[in-house]
This record gives structure tokens, sequence and C-alpha cells, in this order.
């Protein structure tokens, strides 16, 4: 792993400047973070690719300038936990609400670019009796939400591209959690500007990068994810689309950046996006590369000195921090309260995940706390157990 910053040549995807730098690289990381493994060998050998996290100084979109979208297995089947919280439902349905309102949605035609099971497009439509027909490959008609049928939705199961909007002349395309995984993201935003009407909108929703970077939460960076938005970089996007009233904000506690817009006849604009928040984000992807170092050089001092270490937590971010960081063989096991995940191994390294109970016999010398936001937790079971251990943040 090193943090870096170099000129090269490689055009940005999303603006195609010619200003963009590499600044980050990550040479070995998991492709699918979320699977859990049986044996540690099969975790070890699991399927990795290279990021290289380049940065456009021009629209500061940040991307993988080494993602194969070949290296991705899309058969895995996925589920998103988030749709089981009901601050999340609750969220949603507001979101489909005020959408409607704000665009006088009522007997429109609308489309969700990667409707995923159709339940947001199904609500778009019930709030204002709009006609909808949503995209998603590998649709799978037994796994719909019981909205779907209510709200006479049409999902077609094919990628969405340049032509699929043409000819259904639609008054609104929403397309939420799909621009991040797409290598060329200026091609889906121009084929949603030509599938809209004139006056149509758009909202378009990704992981807001800000986030991320802020809280240092290097586990973010992940191989399914090309490409890093923050709402600013959003907005320049739709701008650059010649998308007028453009409105860009982080929303969903700040974990989402949004942008709406109009398809109304305006003049696509290419002005370079504020250079303060470039800086922010090259500093802050800067700072999650010395982050990462950091914990490397304690690992291995520890290591070095004979300590027993174990890490606490075995999460998406246990993953990205035992896979990118150097010494974490010094790392004896990982220790998660999640019983489905105990006697699984950790995708990429095949650390062992173990309950907290195995602690009373092991006496680790010192503690890896993975995510400090469970600090307090931690140190209270730790005593409770008997375990009497240095604690590690990173
Ligand atoms: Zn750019």
């Amino acid at each position: 792993m090193v943090a870096d910053s170099e000129t090269d040549a490689v055009p940005c995807p999303a603006c195609s400047s010619q200003s963009t730098e590499t600044l980050l690289r990550l040479p070995s990381v998991p492709v699918h973070v979320g699977l859990l493994w049986s044996s540690p060998e099969r975790a070890a050998q699991c399927p990795k690719g290279e990021m290289v996290l380049s940065l456009c100084a021009h629209c500061g979109y940040a991307w993988n300038s080494a993602f194969q979208i070949a290296n991705l297995d899309y058969e895995q089947d996925y589920d998103n936990a988030l749709h089981h919280s009901p601050k999340f439902a609750e969220w949603e349905a507001a979101l489909a609400e005020g959408l409607v309102e704000r665009h006088d949605l009522h007997g429109r035609r609308l489309a969700e670019i990667g409707c995923g099971d159709g339940r947001f497009l199904s609500s778009l439509c019930l709030a204002g009796e709009n006609f909808g027909i949503g995209f998603e490959p590998g649709h799978n008609p037994d796994r719909v939400s019981d909205l779907v049928s209510r709200a006479g939705v049409e999902i077609i199961d094919e990628y969405a591209d340049a032509t699929s909007l043409r000819g259904y002349e639609v008054d609104f395309v929403a397309s939420r959690h799909v621009l991040e995984h797409l290598p060329e993201p200026l091609m889906l935003v121009e084929a949603i500007r030509g599938g809209l009407v004139g006056g149509g909108a758009v909202y378009v929703e990704v992981p807001n990068f800000s986030w991320a970077l802020e809280r240092g939460a290097f586990e973010d960076l992940m191989y399914e994810h090309c490409g890093y938005y923050t709402p600013e970089t959003l907005a320049h996007l739709l701008h650059r689309t010649g998308f007028s009233e453009v409105v860009a904000s982080s929303t969903f506690d700040g974990l989402f950046a949004a942008v709406e817009a109009v398809a109304a006849d305006g003049v696509a604009c290419d002005d370079p996006i504020d250079p303060a928040v470039v800086e922010r984000i090259r500093h802050d992807v800067v700072a999650l590369g010395t982050r990462i170092e950091r914990v490397a050089t304690e690992f291995a001092k520890r290591r070095d000195e004979g300590q027993r270490l174990v890490a606490w937590g075995g999460g998406a971010r246990a993953v990205g921090l035992m896979n990118l960081v150097e010494s974490a063989d010094a790392v004896d096991f990982v220790v998660d309260i999640n019983p489905r995940k105990q006697g699984t191994f950790v995708t990429g390294t095949g650390h062992p995940i173990v309950a907290p109970e195995h602690l009373r016999h092991e006496q680790p010398d010192a503690v890896l706390i993975v995510n400090p936001v469970y600090t307090d937790e931690i140190a209270q079971m730790l005593t409770d157990l008997g375990v009497d251990a240095d604690l590690i943040s990173i």
C-alpha cells in the first residue's frame, strides 16, 4: 500500500479532463466483501483486484482507474441490509412523497434505472397515480416488492443503455446506487438526459464519499464501487450533461449524496468545481493512506515484541483493515458478537472469526478496536471476560 501523489495521463471518466492524479494504490483487495467463508484457504484465495484511486482536479470525481468489470461476479446473491431498517423505510417513503410533490408527478410516466425489487418505483407511482417502468438486470420475478403489482409497474430484465429510454417519453427518471458501479458514468447520465421529455426531472443517489472521508472510513473503498462522488461532483456531472435547476445534497444522515435536476433547454456547463473541495478530497484520501500505514507499523511493532494481538469486529471494516494492512498476519484472530459470523473466516486473509468467550482462554496482550464507536462496549465485555489487554484504536 503506497500513498503517493503522481501525475498521470488517465482522462477523467466523468468529465474527460486530463487534470487527474493518482492518490492511493491498494494492490490486492477482495472484489466482494460481504461473503462468509467456511475455510481459511478458500477465504484467502477469494477473487481480488487492484484499486488505484485517482482524482480529477476539474470535477472532483474519484475513481478506481485499475477497475476491471470482468472481475466482478454479479451472480452472487446480494441483500441490502438497509431495506430491513425501519428508519431507512421511513426515510425512503418521505423521499418518494417529496419527489412527487416537488416535480408534480401525477399521471406521469416514470422510469427507474436499477430498480431492484421495484419497491421505490412503486412508491413513486402509488403516490401520484403514475405509470412506472424499471430496468433491473438479473431481475427475479419471485423477489419483487408486493407494491409492484399494486402500482402496475413493469420491470425489464436488462441493463439500461443509451437507447433504453427512447420511445418511452418519460417525465421523470430515478437512479439510486447504480452510478458508483459504472466505469463510464457519463454515458448513463447522457442516456437519462436523452430519454427525458423537455422539463422532465431526474433524481440520482449514490454513497457519499465526503461522509466516508470525514470519518476515515477506508472500508468504503470497495472494489464493487469504481466511482466515488461528493454532492459537488454529482452536481458537476449533471450541469455538464445540460441539466438545469441542479440541486445536490447530502442525505440520510449524510450517508448518501443526491442530486435533482430538470431537463430544461439549459446550456451544458463544464466550469471546474471549487478547488477547495478538490483539495479537501485530496487531503482526506492521503490521510486515509497514512492511517492504514500507522496501523501496519503498530501491528508490526507488537508482533516483533512477541505480543498476542487480536481484533474485535468482523464486519466490512475488518475486511478492509485486514486486507489493507500489510502486517495483518500479526493478528491471531478476529472476535465478533454475531453468531452467524463465528466459525467463518475473514474474506481475503482467512483470519478465523470467533466468539468473545474464546478470549477467556487466549488472554491477548492487545485488542484492536475495529470500529471506535463500540470502544466502551468492548472494554466492558473484556472486563467481564477477565481479559486485561491494551486497547488499540485506529
Ligand atoms: Zn473530472
